[in-house]
C-alpha cells in the first residue's frame, strides 16, 4: 500500500521550459524550412517528429496550456539533438538551448522512469561519468575481458544467440579500449617544437580517453609541431555534454564548475578539444552557469578559449607538411553534427585535410547528414540510428574513397562498426591522426644535418 495518501498533491518541480527567457521561445515563426534537414522528420514525415512540431510542443508547455507528458518525453528522446534545424533556421531559433531544458524537464518530472532505466542512468550518469578514474577503472576490466580472449571466446561459442537480438547488437558495438590511456601517452607538460608561440590546454575526455587516446596523443604531437607548449592535466574529467543532452543539467553545472577549476581559462591561450561533441558543449559553459555569479565571468572567459583542435589550427596557420613520396590516396570527410551544425565549423577541417600533400579529398554526398551515432542515441533508438547509418555507409561506398575521416568519436565508431559490417576494408580516422602521421613521416625523410 503507498504512503501517499490517494488525495495528497505531489510537488511538481518549477516548469523548465517555463523559466526559459521567452524571448527563446517565442522565436520559432512556424515557417517550416528545416523540415527537410531534420533526420527523424525526413524518416516519419510526421509533424510531431519534426524541429517545428518539436517546438511548438515545448512552446505549449512553457505557455502553460499543457502538461509534460510520457508522450512529450518520448518524443524529446526521439530527436537526435543533431541540431541540423539550427543551420537552416532563418529566425535563428535556439533549438540547443530548448531540447536541453525540454530533456532536462522530462527527467525533473520522471516522465519516462523504470526501475532498468533508472539503474542504468544511475550507474551511467550519475556515478561512472562522475569521475575518470571510474571510467579507466570500467575500461581497464573491458580491456582484461577483450585481451585475454573472452569477448572472441563468448563471440566464437554461440552463447550469444541465447541473449535478446537488442543486447547482441550491444555487444557487437563494444569499442575495443587502448592499452595505454592519455596520460600514460602524453606527458603533463610537452613543449613546442621550436619556437613557442602559444600555451594551450589539451581536454583528454573521458571516453574518447578510453577508445581514442591514440587521437589525443595525435593531437598534441600536432599542436607542438604548430608551435604551442601544451599542459595535460592529470585526472581530467567529463566536460558534462552526455549530462546536458540527457536531462542531467545539475550534474552538467557542476562537471563545468570543476572542469573550469581544474584548468583556468586565464592561463592559457586556447583550451583545445578534438571531440566535436564535447567541444558544442564546452563553448557554452556560461549558459550553462548564467546564475553562479562565482563562475559566470571565469565560465564566459572559458567560452573563448576553447578551441576545437580543426579551428585553432587554422586560426594560427598549420605548419607545411613535407611532400611524401608516396602515391595519392582518397579521402571523404563526413561531418559530425555538434562541429558543423553545432560549432559552424565546416572549412577548417577540410583545410587541414587538404593541407596533407598526398591526400584527395573527395565530397561525401550529405556529409552534414547525421550518422546516427548522436551521443547515446545509438544506444538508445536503434532503429533509426541503424536507418541513419546505413544511409551514411552507402554514401561512403559511392565516393570510393580509401579512408573517411570524422572529428568526432562518436561518429568514428558508429561509421567503424558500419564499415566493419559491411566489410566495406575501409579506414576511418580523425583528421588529427592522418596530419600527425604526414608530419611524422616528413620528419623521417628530412635531410640530416652532417
Ligand atoms: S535536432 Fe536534429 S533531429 Fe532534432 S529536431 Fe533538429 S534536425 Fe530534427
Ligand atoms: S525552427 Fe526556424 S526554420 Fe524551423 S519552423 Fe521555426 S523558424 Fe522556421
Amino acid at each position: 500500500m503507498s504512503d501517499v495518501p490517494s488525495n495528497s498533491i505531489v510537488a511538481q518541480p518549477p516548469s523548465r521550459l517555463q523559466g526559459l527567457d521567452y524571448s527563446v521561445v517565442q522565436q520559432c515563426m512556424h515557417c517550416g524550412l528545416c523540415l527537410p534537414t531534420c533526420p527523424t522528420y525526413d524518416a516519419t514525415k510526421e509533424e510531431r517528429n519534426s524541429p517545428r512540431g518539436r517546438i511548438s510542443l515545448m512552446r505549449a508547455i512553457a505557455d502553460g496550456r499543457l502538461e509534460p507528458t510520457k508522450a512529450f518525453a518520448e518524443e524529446m528522446y526521439f530527436c537526435l539533438g543533431c541540431l541540423a534545424c539550427m543551420t537552416a533556421c532563418p529566425a535563428g531559433v535556439n533549438y540547443a538551448e530548448l531540447f536541453e531544458q525540454a530533456r532536462a524537464e522530462a527527467e525533473d518530472r520522471r516522465l519516462i522512469e523504470s526501475p532498468r532505466r533508472s539503474l542504468i542512468r544511475n550507474f551511467t550518469l550519475r556515478w561512472l561519468f562522475m569521475k575518470q578514474s571510474r571510467l579507466q577503472w570500467a575500461g581497464r576490466m573491458l580491456r582484461l575481458y577483450q585481451t585475454l580472449g573472452l569477448q572472441a571466446l563468448i563471440r566464437r561459442s554461440g552463447v550469444l544467440k541465447l541473449v535478446p537480438k537488442r543486447l547482441r547488437e550491444l555487444e557487437a558495438m563494444t569499442p575495443t579500449v587502448q592499452a595505454k590511456f592519455s596520460e600514460q601517452l602524453i606527458p603533463s607538460i610537452t613543449p613546442a617544437v621550436g619556437t613557442r608561440r602559444y600555451r594551450v590546454a589539451l581536454l583528454t575526455g573521458c571516453a574518447q580517453d578510453l577508445i581514442f587516446s591514440d587521437v589525443n596523443r595525435d593531437t598534441a604531437e600536432v599542436l607542438a609541431e604548430n608551435g604551442c607548449d601544451i599542459v595535460t592535466p592529470r585526472g581530467q574529467l567529463c566536460c558534462g555534454s552526455l549530462h546536458a543532452h540527457n536531462g542531467e543539467w545539475t550534474l552538467a553545472q557542476q562537471l563545468a564548475r570543476r572542469q573550469i577549476d581544474q584548468i583556468p581559462p586565464e592561463q592559457f591561450d586556447a583550451i583545445i578539444t578534438n571531440a566535436a561533441g564535447c567541444g558544442s558543449h564546452l563553448k557554452h559553459y556560461a549558459t550553462l552557469l548564467k546564475d553562479d555569479s562565482a563562475y559566470h565571468q571565469r565560465a564566459e572567459l572559458w567560452d573563448a578559449k576553447v578551441k576545437d583542435i580543426h579551428e585553432w589550427l587554422v586560426e594560427i596557420g598549420i605548419k607545411p607538411v613535407p611532400a611524401p613520396d608516396r602515391p595519392p590516396v582518397s579521402v571523404t570527410y563526413h561531418e559530425a553534427c555538434h562541429l558543423c551544425h553545432g560549432q559552424k565549423i565546416t572549412a577548417q577541417p577540410r583545410e587541414v585535410l587538404k593541407a596533407i600533400p598526398n591526400l584527395k579529398l573527395v565530397e561525401l554526398p550529405e556529409s552534414t547528414w547525421c550518422c546516427g551515432s548522436a551521443g547515446i542515441y545509438n544506444l538508445i533508438q536503434p532503429e533509426m540510428a541503424t536507418e541513419l547509418l546505413e544511409r551514411k555507409i552507402k554514401h561512403i561506398k559511392s565516393t570510393g574513397a580509401q579512408i573517411v575521416a570524422t572529428g568526432n568519436p562518436g561518429c568514428l565508431l558508429q561509421i567503424m562498426n558500419g564499415a566493419n559490417h559491411e566489410s566495406l576494408g575501409i579506414r576511418v580516422v580523425h583528421p588529427i591522426s592522418l596530419l600527425a602521421e604526414a608530419y611524422r613521416a616528413g620528419r623521417l625523410t628530412e635531410p640530416s644535418v652532417p
